[in-house]
């Protein structure tokens, strides 16, 4: 048994393909996503959404193409990208994309706050978000996705790459694995102003119990192995909270702490919940 850091920072290319892997995603998905990882390596400066957008395009040319994600050209990625798409302004991604996923079976929920979906749909979901103003009958319309924010800088990186460029790239390392934690106390999700403590939706046990990270996946089990999902739990945020947690032990893959202090999902990336002086 070995006491270190567990968490992997600064998060590398291989911890963003991880993220975007869990291990029940189609192998069509997993292929999109190393070749993402391919073609974006050379200049790869931890942009997550880049490779995500580039993997949706991938999955989506290849399942319209009737081809393989490895093998769609340059071209059918810059094509998806283009803004000229539906909702107006949005990338022609944002509709084909989601089609696409319909078509394969991926579960799509119509709002964050209903239903299960699969790991690939909640990235999506998360991509193609448009914020918009509370009062239905304002004429404001939505605000940009991050998809299309993302197409805008991805756009100029892929002009003048041809397919003979990313032939000659090396492959993308493998994928990180996931995780699996066993907490001793109490799981905590944490804002700059609240504390709460990630309890269990049938027996409402509070205290042990397991963290799975699988890609963007992120579930509870309580110590009766009794299955939650808190939309307040992110991959990334979990991950980050290792490094954070005292107490760190990995044993066999299997990673221990006591405590968890895991920063809110509506929090800022850099926020760390140790600043909550109720923490
Ligand atoms: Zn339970």
């Amino acid at each position: 048994m070995t006491t270190a850091r567990a968490a992997r920072v600064p998060w590398t290319l291989a911890d963003a393909l991880g993220y975007l892997t869990p291990d029940t995603a189609p192998a069509a998905w997993k292929e999109a996503v190393q070749s993402a990882g391919r073609l974006l390596q050379p200049a790869w400066a931890g942009d997550d959404g880049a490779l995500a957008v580039t993997a949706f395009a991938l999955y989506t040319a290849a399942h319209q193409d009737g081809t393989t994600p490895a093998e769609v050209p340059i071209a059918r990625v810059r094509e998806l990208l283009l803004l000229d798409g539906l909702p107006e302004g949005e990338p022609r991604l944002h509709v084909a994309a989601g089609e696409v996923l319909h078509a394969r079976g991926h579960r799509l929920p119509q709002s964050f706050s209903g239903g299960y979906w699969d790991g690939v749909g909640q990235v999506y979901q998360r991509l193609i978000y448009q914020w918009e103003p509370e009062e239905p009958m304002g004429d404001m319309p939505p605000g940009p996705s991050a998809m299309r924010h993302t197409a805008i800088r991805l756009l100029p990186r892929l002009e003048g790459l041809t397919d003979d460029h990313v032939r000659g790239f090396p492959p993308a390392p493998a994928p990180a694995p996931g995780y699996t934690i066993e907490v001793a106390d109490r799981v905590s999700k944490v804002t700059d102003n609240s504390v709460s403590t990630v309890q269990c939706s049938t027996c409402q046990d509070m205290y042990g119990g397991t963290v799975t990270v699988d890609g963007p996946e992120v579930r509870y089990l309580c110590r009766e192995a009794h299955l939650t999902e808190d939309r307040r739990l992110e991959a990334r945020r979990v991950i980050a909270a290792l490094s954070y947690a005292d107490d760190v032990q990995i044993d066999r893959g299997v990673v221990r702490v006591g405590q968890l202090l895991v920063a809110s999902s509506t929090m800022a990336w850099d926020f760390d919940p140790r600043s909550n002086r109720f923490v």
